[in-house]
């Protein structure tokens, strides 16, 4: 069932200008990496999902991100992922870097969600179980919890890497007071905080405005952004209609709801923009986060090679103008 056979294109490196820096550390991610929230779980064909994964390596995609509860059910997108890391990826691992998260509900109880020390190394441990490997290049935090002292979790993160399980850790969604402790603590501790994950999307631009972006530039600190195309709202997924196969269909992270006139008025001035381009939505929308100063990497998700072909394509496309950033930044819902 396992293509096995799989032989990586001896052209995914040939452009230099695919990587970008995660702040002042020795790690280059690429402009694009590919993410297994959704699609890469039960409901998905095992052979699509490996020749997705397939189709981002052989052209320069080497950052995978995952998370313990990525699924359909939890868990199961790292299930996949150690198949193909076990199989037909097992001769590149040291070509890839991978990524995962604990932080929501993932098992029963009070240990199997938010950032306690128990919590975090426990689901680290059934997360390298799952992808039947010795450590994951870097492990998250996924989101803020206030119960927990901050302090604890940060020293577990820490422990994480002394302990060879992590090589670098990450903060999720974290808010801008927590970050900054956090990026303090973890330097102090000689395990500087590799990026942040957060959403920013030409709908959301939370870490801007908050100034969690400026901050993390300004302490030499990786960017990367989560849902970069709002989970195909932006792509143009939905300018004529919900498709029987979208999201919107199949999952409950997005719903009709959020079509309104006044979306599809914001949309549209993204679409005249690629048409006048000759690009695509996604890839102005794309090109638009990482023009944002202090991103590293946009974390994309796909449910066909088309669309990663449509949206890897967007690391190429020529510069935004001005005039463009101008009316771009006017999109607001
Ligand atoms: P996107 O915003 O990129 O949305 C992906 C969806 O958009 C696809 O499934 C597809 O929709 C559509 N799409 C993508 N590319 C195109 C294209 N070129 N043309 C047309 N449609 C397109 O990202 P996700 O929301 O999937 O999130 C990406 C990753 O971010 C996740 O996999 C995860 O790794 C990370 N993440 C992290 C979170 C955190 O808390 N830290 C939270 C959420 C995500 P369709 O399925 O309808 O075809």
């Amino acid at each position: 069932m396992e293509n096995a056979n799989y032989i990586a294109s001896d052209t995914r490196y040939s452009h230099p200008e695919f990587y970008r820096r995660s702040g002042n550390s020795g790690i280059l991610l690429p402009k694009i990496s590919l993410g297994l929230w959704k699609n890469f779980g039960h409901t998905t064909d095992f052979l699509l999902a490996q020749e997705l994964l397939h189709y981002a390596f052989d052209n320069g995609i080497t950052h995978f991100d995952l998370a313990n509860n990525y699924g359909p059910p939890p868990g199961a997108a790292e299930v996949l992922f150690g198949q193909v890391l076990n199989s037909s990826f097992s001769s590149y691992r040291d070509e890839l870097f991978i990524s995962t998260k604990a932080g929501y509900e993932m098992w029963a109880g009070p240990y199997g969600n938010w950032g306690s020390r128990k919590s975090l190394i426990s689901s680290l441990d059934q997360s390298l179980k799952r992808m039947r490997t010795d450590y994951v290049d870097l492990f998250y935090i996924h989101r803020y919890d206030p119960a927990t002292p901050l302090d604890e979790t940060l020293q577990a993160l820490v422990d994480i890497v002394r302990s060879g399980k992590a090589l670098y850790v990450g903060i999720s969604r974290w808010p801008l007071h927590a970050t900054i402790y956090g990026l303090e603590y973890l330097k102090k501790e000689k395990v500087p905080c590799l990026c942040y994950q957060g959403r920013l999307n030409l709908l959301d631009r939370s870490p801007i405005n908050e100034g969690i972006l400026s901050f993390l530039r300004d302490n030499n600190c990786g960017f990367v952004s989560f849902s970069p195309l709002a989970q195909g709202l932006l792509a143009g997924r939905y300018m004529n209609g919900i498709p029987s196969n979208s999201r919107i269909r199949k999952e409950t992270s997005l719903v009709a709801d959020t079509l309104t006139d006044e979306l599809h008025h914001q949309l549209l001035k993204l679409k005249h923009i690629s048409e006048e381009r000759n690009e695509t939505m996604a890839q102005v929308a794309l090109n638009w986060i990482l023009h944002q100063d202090g991103v590293t990497s946009v974390i994309v998700g796909a449910s066909t090679k088309e669309q990663l072909a449509d949206s890897i394509q967007s690391a190429y496309c020529p510069k935004l103008t001005q005039e463009e950033l101008d009316v771009l930044n006017k999109i607001y819902i």
